[in-house]
């Protein structure tokens, strides 16, 4: 089993670790003796109870999730977070500070509008989101509610290398694409949240971990499963939680555990786009747009500036045994999403690749 698999680059949902993938087939018909699969089990069960508790607690281990910070398990996608932060939080002083980096962000953005007063603090818009704006570059409003961003920008193949200082205003971030690939001080943050399906589990759960003193605050009319309040009094389960995946996460939380936590994960995944930003800045025919500092060690954009050529690269690696290489449609040009599932010998294959290619070409 796994020999005729793919290297499978895609952006999400995305590779699993083959062990992972393993273990769950293993245990699919029948649970751990329950005589019955995870995804067939009450949500009220006491064996599903322990895997969902034993799930957030190596979830709040790994993330190290302080005291007074709840973990929760919801579904709708990180898109449902735009509308949600905002519904949430904005009511304190009516007013919310965005950082628009790229595509979500701005979806958020735009989202936020519907809610309140809301302030462009940042955009990268005129260099094509290609960098990172600096904390001088961030226009901050003092009586923001809440400050937003995304620190890793999927599309555009851009990170934030730093954790915006907002002197007290609570930080909103959405961690979907670079969540536990490196370690975050949680306490900095009111909320994160991040869709399962980039670097945690299938789709269809969106962890968020919030700050509790800022659940409460709704607005009037915001619905009730997009209450904070109603998921953080019901610990999650005020209704049926996305089981399955909350299983899954838990046999990818014990996977990266066996990689050496976090701090394992951070130096592998840095040295896989280390990898890869080298052979390309090496390369004659491949750049990468983004502005060195800003680089994602998640998402790798390239392209060899000519679109025929980009095709036929993409071509080309799909023969070879590599997926998804092609560059998201607002982009073009090449992507490559290296998140934790993603061995490093799938890294170094596609090194190898593009080197051959730049040779040929
Ligand atoms: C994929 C992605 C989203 C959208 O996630 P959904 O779960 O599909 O709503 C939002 N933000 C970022 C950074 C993403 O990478």
């Amino acid at each position: 089993m796994g020999n005729e698999r793919v290297y499978n680059f895609s952006a999400g949902p995305s590779m699993l670790p083959l062990e992972v993938l393993e273990r769950a087939g293993s245990e699919i018909t029948n649970y751990q003796g329950s005589g019955m699969s995870v995804m067939e089990m009450s949500h009220r069960s006491k064996v599903f109870q322990k895997i969902f508790d034993d799930t957030q607690a190596k979830f709040r281990k790994l993330m190290n999730v302080p005291e007074g910070y709840k973990v929760l398990f919801l579904q709708g996608g990180a898109s449902t977070q735009f509308s949600m932060a905002p519904l949430n939080l904005i009511g304190k002083t009516g007013k919310a500070d965005y950082a628009v980096t790229g595509n979500f962000s701005n979806i958020a953005y735009k989202e936020a509008k519907k809610y309140g007063e809301i302030n462009l603090a940042a955009s990268s818009a005129d260099k094509n989101h290609t960098y990172i704006p600096t904390q001088d570059q961030l226009k901050l409003d003092p009586e923001a509610s809440y400050f937003y961003y995304c620190a890793n920008n999927t599309i555009y193949g851009t990170e934030w290398q730093y954790v915006p200082e907002t002197n007290g205003v609570p930080i909103v971030c959405d961690m979907s694409s670079d969540i536990l690939s490196r370690p975050v001080d949680v306490s900095k943050y009111g909320i994160i949240f991040a869709g399962a399906q980039k670097n945690m589990a299938p789709a269809g759960l969106t962890v968020v971990i919030i700050k509790e003193e800022l659940a409460g605050n709704e607005l009037p009319y915001t619905p009730l499963m997009m209450n904070y309040k109603t998921m953080i009094d019901k610990d999650s389960m005020y209704n049926t939680p996305p089981c399955w995946c909350i299983y899954v996460l838990g046999l990818v939380l014990d996977w990266l555990e066996s990689k050496g936590g976090i701090h394992g994960m951070e130096a592998i995944k840095h040295a896989k786009a280390q990898m890869l930003y080298d052979v390309i800045d090496n390369s004659k025919l491949f750049t990468c747009a983004v502005e060195p500092g800003s680089r994602s060690d998640m998402n790798v954009v390239f392209r060899t500036g000519n679109d025929e050529l980009d095709a036929k690269f993409v071509k080309e690696s799909v023969e070879a045994g590599f997926t998804n290489l092609k560059g998201h449609r607002s982009v073009g040009g090449m992507r490559a999403s290296i998140y934790n599932a993603m061995p490093t010998e799938g890294v170094e294959k596609l090194c190898d690749f593009i080197k051959a290619f730049d040779q040929n070409h």
